[in-house]
């Protein structure tokens, strides 16, 4: 077996032993394989290998690994930090847009969706750290974000992601993702109409079974399955 896929096969059973270990189905978790910088024959290993949900931060090499690998039935979903100018080749092209983190960029979001005629999906980002250098809205007005976005007819939140400061612990970032699962009960607490508020992306190589063990739903693993980006 390939690197990729003896690599693949250990985080499968990392995730699965995590959410048995948190009490949890690990179905319920699913595996998105970051794939930025990651060349377009590896990432066809790697759905050879089983995985059908990647995510890519820049909408331009998305494209281009998209069109390459458009015979493939797998998913992408964008996790980048994305730019207004962007958003017209984005929607549509990604199943789940997980960068959401005002309400220009939703707005622009449905414009172009109601372009294509189709409804976005979006999850909202949430800067839990309130590092000034990340992106994401503040958590007290996470909830507003919501409400407004799933306001729009072409676009639907499916919950809420987060990038947590960075430690060398995981042990350190999980109070991290505990606060984001816990406004997550809250704004679902509120039934916000076009809002279903089930998903929770977090969790990376360095502490995907912190996230697991705190709830996550969408883990975003890269280096543990390609190896270390140059
Ligand atoms: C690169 C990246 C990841 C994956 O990081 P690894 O540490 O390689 O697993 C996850 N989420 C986002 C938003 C990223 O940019």
């Amino acid at each position: 077996m390939s690197d990729i896929g003896k690599n693949i096969e250990q985080v499968h059973a990392r995730i699965q032993k995590a959410a048995r270990e948190a009490g949890r189905d690990p179905d319920a978790v699913r595996l998105i394989a970051v794939t930025k910088t990651v060349a377009a024959a590896r990432i066809r290993e790697a759905a050879e290998a089983g995985l059908d949900c990647f995510g890519e931060n820049y909408v331009q090499e998305a494209r281009e690994k998209i069109e390459t690998l458009a015979d493939a039935s797998v998913s992408w979903h964008f996790i980048g930090r994305l730019q207004s100018n962007k958003v017209k080749f984005a929607v549509g092209l990604f199943d789940l847009i997980h960068s959401v983190d005002s309400l220009k960029l939703a707005r622009e979001i449905d414009r172009h969706a109601a372009k294509h005629e189709l409804v976005q999906d979006i999850l909202v980002q949430v800067n839990v750290g309130r590092e000034a250098q990340k992106s994401g809205i503040d958590e007290e007005a996470a909830a507003a974000l919501v409400r407004d976005a799933a306001g729009l007819e072409h676009v639907r939140v499916r919950g809420l992601m987060t990038m947590p400061p960075f430690f060398d612990a995981p042990e350190k970032v999980r109070p991290y993702f505990r606060q984001l699962a816990q406004l997550r009960e809250q704004i679902a607490a509120q039934n916000i109409a076009g809002a279903e508020m089930r998903e929770l992306s977090m969790g990376m190589t360095g502490d995907f079974e912190a996230a697991i063990a705190e709830g996550a739903t969408l883990v975003r693993i890269g280096t543990a399955i390609f190896g270390e980006r140059t």
